[in-house]
């Protein structure tokens, strides 16, 4: 058999590489705008025609080039950025593979001009399609400006692949825009089709331009993330969590500044919310990590959108920290506000603009915000007993001290006000807007951590019945209240059984609703029986059937007094947004969202 292996010819092998790196009109805004930022520039601009299709042009006000680089860095494998294989491993710039430039250059018509501060004329060299470069003289100052013009115009496979203009556009919207997000000290433009769709400022800090790509809408539901040691430096915003998502397409993540995507760190973030998320829901998720250079490969994909860290896991677990630790120092729950009027107080006199607004003194006097998640959660504290209260009984009465964690009285000596709609929800006015609370949801929340509490301690109070409630169970039930009869117990409830499928039950938990307390029983064990097993703790699946069959129901009539102290036990919980088996609790309207919705602008 003749010889059969040849060196590819260089040009053929550019566009092989071009293929890797060079996937659509995005990819090449990438490497360029990568490619200015390394060059120490401060003002990036970027324009695209016809979804990059027709045009790149990334102009930047870097260092520039000399004529002999300027020619070099279009052969494959040119780079000033690394120099020997100990460079690899501390990889400081966006580039290292010197591939870039060949690539794109194998695949569109490239047409540059550069200069540095030391050379007097500036350099222009046009390259179609991987032929000999044309190389001028350029009158330009220091900088470098790069067209890229008919993307694969020889590779018609490629071109077949790009999608809509729109598409494509979008891709690139979202490649200058993310990458900006990294670099607020720099400033960047993005014109689209002759339009200036992008105009991001040079600003102090990541917060303010994530407010200007993100939006300041989104960016006050972000709670600030920090964490630093020796290995990991976190820094970045994760949102409310009343303010998800429901797709994980929401998280940015940047490592040394470089944007990648990493599922295993996505998913740090949002184990740290915990059981507070909604179901299928997802944090928004902005976090900038940085870490020594050594500790991350870059060199692990083309375009370099993965990265490997030296020690995965604990970058994982420190971040999930970070995540935890943010929600939980931070003021995640609504503010309310006790200059709430009473509807029946709403005289036009009292209106605002009647010549009877009062004087600043006392509104100052009057709004008294209530910080219903004080320092101490309750929750841990409260005595047992404490926790009970039942629709129609007078309610905890006789905690009149103000304390962090209550609804306080204003100066009037009226409580917050709270109102019930169709006895179901509660409507109360916050700091920013209102929010409403699903009374069932809220309760069962409340009754579930409690539940878990007194299941972990020795006993709860329950209350003996005056008529024992007799059941027959059939023999899967019966089987599983036996298993469980002892954490039954702690929770309150005083099971005996009798013969061979009768049980008696003859005390339940005080918090438990007296109406219906013969079917209650029934319904968790019922419930118990549907609830899937894996995952969840014994304890967690009685807690859970419990709360949500002892409690308020929807249909209830509550007092203020009873709004108030379910209201301030809910935002004494852990996680009072979301009941156990994943619904909202809390939705919240802005005001922001309430003056959008009138027309005005807030
Ligand atoms: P890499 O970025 O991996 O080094 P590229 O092909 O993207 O490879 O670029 C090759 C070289 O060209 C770079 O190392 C750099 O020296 C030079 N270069 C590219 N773009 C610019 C620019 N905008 N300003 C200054 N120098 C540049
Ligand atoms: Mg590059």
């Amino acid at each position: 058999m003749p010889d059969q292996i040849k060196v590819l010819p260089e040009n053929l092998a550019n566009k092989i590489a071009a293929g890797e790196v060079i996937e659509r009109p995005a990819s090449v805004v990438k490497e360029l705008v990568e490619n200015a930022i390394d060059a120490g520039g401060s003002r990036i601009a970027v324009e695209v025609k016809a979804g990059g299709k027709q045009l790149i042009r990334v102009m930047d006000n870097g260092r520039g080039m000399s004529r002999e680089d300027a020619v070099l860095a279009f052969e494959r494998h040119a780079t000033s950025k690394i120099d020997n294989e100990d460079d690899l491993y501390r990889i400081g710039t966006f580039g290292f593979r010197g591939e870039a430039l060949a690539s794109i250059a194998s695949v569109a018509r490239v047409d540059l001009t550069t200069n540095t501060a030391e050379e007097a004329a500036g350099t222009r060299i046009r390259i179609d399609g991987g032929a000999a470069p044309r190389v001028t003289d350029a009158g330009r100052a220091e900088g470098t400006t790069i067209s890229v013009s008919q993307l694969f115009y020889n590779v018609p496979a490629r071109r077949k692949f790009l999608r809509t203009t729109g598409t494509e556009t979008r891709h690139i919207v979202s490649v200058v825009s993310t990458t900006a997000m990294a670099y607020p000290e720099i400033a960047f433009s993005l014109t689209v089709d002759g339009r200036e769709s992008l105009s991001l400022p040079a600003v102090s800090n990541t917060y303010v331009r994530a407010q200007t790509v993100m939006g300041n809408t989104l960016m006050n539901q972000m709670i600030p993330v920090t964490y630093d040691d020796e290995l990991v430096k976190i820094h970045g915003f994760i949102s409310r969590p009343d303010a998800t998502r429901v797709s994980r397409t929401h998280q940015y993540l940047f490592i040394n500044r470089r944007t990648v995507s990493s599922r295993a760190l996505n998913h740090a973030v949002f184990e740290g919310y915990g059981s507070i998320l909604p179901r299928e829901r997802y944090p928004v998720s902005i976090i900038f990590l940085a870490v020594d250079l050594d500790q991350v490969d870059v060199n692990v994909h083309p375009a370099k959108r993965e990265i490997r860290f030296s020690d995965e896991s604990s970058v994982y677990k420190r971040l999930l920290q970070a995540v935890r630790l943010a929600l939980q120092n931070s003021d995640v729950v609504p503010v309310f506000e006790t200059d709430t009027p009473n509807i029946s107080d709403m005289t036009p006199a009292a209106a605002p603009g009647n010549g009877n607004v009062p004087g600043p003194e006392s509104t100052m006097e009057r709004r008294t915000q209530i910080d219903l998640f004080g320092p101490a959660r309750p929750g841990a504290g409260a005595a047992p007993g404490d926790w009970t209260y039942n629709p129609g009984d007078p309610v905890r009465e006789g905690d009149d001290e103000t304390r962090p964690g209550t609804v306080r009285e204003d100066t009037h000596g009226e409580p917050v006000s709270l109102w019930q709609l169709h006895n179901a929800y509660i409507f109360a006015q916050v700091k920013d807007g209102f929010i409403l609370i699903d009374q069932h949801g809220a309760h069962e929340r409340v009754l579930f951590e409690r539940a878990l509490q007194t299941m972990d301690r020795e006993s709860a109070p329950s209350q003996q019945l005056l008529f024992p409630v007799t059941m027959d169970l059939p023999v899967p039930q019966l089987a599983l209240v036996q298993e469980h009869l002892d954490l039954f117990g702690r929770l309150g409830f005083n099971v005996k059984l009798f013969g061979e499928r009768t049980i008696v039950v003859d005390a339940v938990p005080c918090a438990a609703n007296k109406q219906g307390v013969d079917t209650l029983f029934q319904r968790m064990v019922e419930n118990l029986q549907d609830l899937p097993a894996r995952d969840l703790k014994a304890e967690e699946r009685i807690a859970r059937t419990f709360s949500s069959h002892a409690g308020i129901r929807k249909g209830d009539s509550l007092s203020q007094r009873e709004m108030n102290t379910l209201v301030n036990d809910l935002f004494a919980t852990e996680t009072p947004y979301v009941t156990p088996g994943g619904r909202p609790i809390v939705v919240r309207m802005p005001l922001e969202e309430i003056e959008r919705r009138f027309n005005r602008v807030p």
